[in-house]
């Protein structure tokens, strides 16, 4: 309430003032590595706009990771360009680095070399940052870092948000803080930043009549939206704490044969945004999901890998099976930062 009473009291509803500013100035004092964060409407449109800066245009190949929310690809279309999607490897659920070489070196071979590539922090867990950097500068191909879901999640001392060219944070009402709706674009400097500002804001130039030479969005954070980013930022560590002790309850205390956890590789630091377990097989899942939707619990089956959607079909795609094992056998459990012990147990009961 504060925060949203200081914007009512400068009379600054809109795109700027000094929740903006603050609440920008508080994230990139938190990720450090003296990135640049600017502030806009989504974490969708977050990534668009490091699409653009990367220079992805129209019929460009930009690598995705299969296993994701369709909104790490969606963004790839807008620009008119390919997503070529790449499986994922057992430990981390994210890009498989063998399968990104392979995918890499046989775009080339065809003649067009990748122009980006979207690598995803799934679930919160980081990928395997040193083998995708180390491919990155190989090839050359800057890496655009999905970290939608992964706010507070670290790869020994960096913070997610800072490992790729450019990264995005989702703060929709689903992810571990919310400004209602809204994202932010991560760039390496200042330069970047004016110019993501820029191209979020109708790409006006300073003249005082409206003047435009590029292509330009409506996509910024309003003031308001910042005040409630700002609020929730504060309870951030607290948040991370509890989805941990959600994932390590579950752990400790579903002794169900055949039901799986996935560890943190050493280095490997996640916010446990979602408690996510493996199964057996298909019908064990659908055993557990359905028992649990009857006692009005609610879970989720893992991504279902964009290369399996309808609306990517016809884009190429690398995969290993990996993917389309995780989405028969994985469920996403209750994983709110405001569950009680109470509320897991009857989970654990009821699995
Ligand atoms: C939530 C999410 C997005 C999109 O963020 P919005 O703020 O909902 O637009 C992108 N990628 C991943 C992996 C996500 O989980």
């Amino acid at each position: 309430m504060d925060y949203i009473k200081l914007a009512l009291n400068e009379n600054l509803l809109t795109s700027f003032g000094s929740n903006v500013s603050g609440f920008e100035s508080e994230l990139e004092t938190y990720i450090g590595c003296n990135k640049k964060i600017s502030l806009v409407n989504s974490g969708t449109s977050a990534l668009h706009l490091g699409l653009i800066l990367l220079g992805v245009q129209k019929d460009d190949e930009v690598i995705c990771q299969s296993f994701t929310y369709c909104a790490s690809a969606f963004p790839v279309l807008y620009q008119g360009a390919v997503p070529v999607f790449i499986d994922s490897e057992r430990e981390t659920w994210n890009l498989c680095p063998e399968q990104l070489e392979y995918a890499i070196k046989h775009r080339i071979a065809n003649g067009k070399k990748p122009k980006a590539m979207i690598a995803v922090h799934s679930f919160g867990m980081p990928y395997k940052h040193e083998e995708i950097q180390y491919l990155s500068e190989k090839y050359q191909i800057p890496v655009l870092e999905d970290a939608a879901e992964a706010l507070g999640s670290r790869y020994k001392d960096l913070k997610c948000g800072t490992l790729g060219n450019m990264a995005a944070f989702s703060f929709n009402g689903n992810k571990i803080i919310t400004t209602s709706a809204g994202g932010c674009l991560i760039v390496a400097n200042q330069n970047l930043k004016e110019r993501a500002d820029s191209l979020a804001s109708h790409a006006k130039h300073k003249e005082p009549h409206y003047h435009h030479t590029e292509l330009g969005y409506n996509y910024k954070m309003s003031n308001v939206a910042a005040g409630v980013g700002r609020a929730q930022f504060e309870s951030l560590e607290a948040r991370i704490t509890k989805r941990r002790a959600n994932f390590e309850y579950y752990k400790k205390n579903i002794k169900k044969e055949g039901i799986q956890f996935v560890n943190e590789p050493e280095g490997f630091f996640s916010n446990r945004w979602l408690s996510c377990t493996l199964t057996e097989s298909f019908e064990m899942r659908e055993k557990i999901r359905l028992n649990l939707q009857d006692k009005n619990i609610e879970t989720r089956p893992l991504w279902k890998p964009m290369h399996l959607q309808p609306v990517f079909e016809k884009y190429p795609h690398y995969t290993n099976g990996v993917s389309e094992d995780l989405f028969q056998k994985g469920l996403c459990l209750p994983s709110g930062s405001d569950l009680t012990n109470e509320d897991l147990n009857r989970v654990i009961e009821s699995i």
